[in-house]
């Protein structure tokens, strides 16, 4: 039995339910634990389920919307000195398509505080 598998038979047995929506990042079914957060068995992590941008936007709190900023700031950073120092065209292409990510990310942060 795979490891997923394996806890999602834990989970079960150990009183979560299945719910009809599916994971974002893999398609599995989800979970509601018995603690009321919703988990998916294959990622190993919880999922935040949302049904609305306007409730996607109040479910990130400033402070988790600063962290996430400092991280992708920290990333970004890490990405240019790797972009610096790489020579290979497809792997530097590869890198400077996760900086315009980070810059998408932090624009969107962004935005969502000028709403808030
Ligand atoms: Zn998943």
């Amino acid at each position: 039995m795979s490891e997923d598998l394996r806890r999602m038979a834990e989970m079960l047995k150990a009183g979560a339910s299945l719910l009809e929506e599916a994971c974002p990042q893999c398609g599995s079914p989800l979970f509601r634990l018995t603690t009321g957060e919703v988990y998916c068995a294959k990622c190993n992590r919880k999922v935040l389920i949302v049904k609305s941008d306007e409730e996607a936007v109040s479910a990130l709190t400033p402070m988790s919307l600063s962290t996430l900023e400092e991280t992708l700031t920290v990333n970004l950073q890490r990405l240019e000195r790797l972009a610096r120092a790489e020579a290979d065209p497809s792997s530097l292409e590869r890198l400077l398509r996760l900086v315009n990510l980070h810059l998408e990310a932090l624009e969107r942060i962004r935005r969502i505080r000028r709403q808030g």
